[in-house]
């Protein structure tokens, strides 16, 4: 087994074999579902002050959401967790909880920049996200954040990534 793994992580296409697998098509991309086929049970909860959780339990994943948060940010969380499973973060027991600002990219730890990357990676899909902003004659990080199911400032840094709204641009 190689300890060094991690190190060479490349969380965003291990995200497109997933969608290559798990995924219909459709946007927004159903993060449930694609967890529940990758064998992870996902919990709705109040987990007091953290957005996420997700840990072996009797050597089945569960995802636990804070279902107070909103709708954008539970599918964030459970796309970022699954992030940390697939990842393999979960090795030797570790368990991962995590509060809101472990979710922006500037995090420190590696784990939760991969699992982060993970999560953009499968909510905002690049050939989808280039399909629909085609389709569209002024797209905007709004739009596209409400058709994806995800952020605004998430949907920002995509479309500067992909050159579909500029570098100087204010989302
Ligand atoms: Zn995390």
């Amino acid at each position: 087994m190689m300890q060094s793994a991690t190190r060479f992580a490349n969380p965003a296409a291990d995200a497109k074999a997933v969608l290559a697998r798990h995924w219909n098509g459709r946007i927004p991309v159903d993060v449930e579902s694609i967890a529940r086929q990758l064998g992870a049970d996902v919990q709705y909860g109040d987990l007091a002050g953290v957005s996420g959780e997700v840990a072996l339990q009797d050597r089945v994943p569960v995802i636990k959401v804070n279902s107070n948060d909103s709708l954008t940010r539970q599918r964030f969380t459970i796309a970022h967790e699954l992030g940390h499973l697939m990842l393999g973060h979960l090795a030797d027991g570790k368990k991962f909880r995590d509060p809101s600002k472990n979710y922006t990219l500037g995090s420190y730890d590696p784990r939760e920049r991969d699992a982060n990357y993970f999560a953009a990676a499968l909510l905002m899909p690049d050939d989808a996200v280039r399909a629909y902003a085609a389709g569209m004659e002024n797209p905007t990080a709004t739009t596209l954040a409400n058709a994806f199911g995800v952020s605004k400032a998430a949907m920002g840094i995509k479309l500067k990534m992909l050159g579909i709204i500029p570098q100087w641009a204010t989302i």
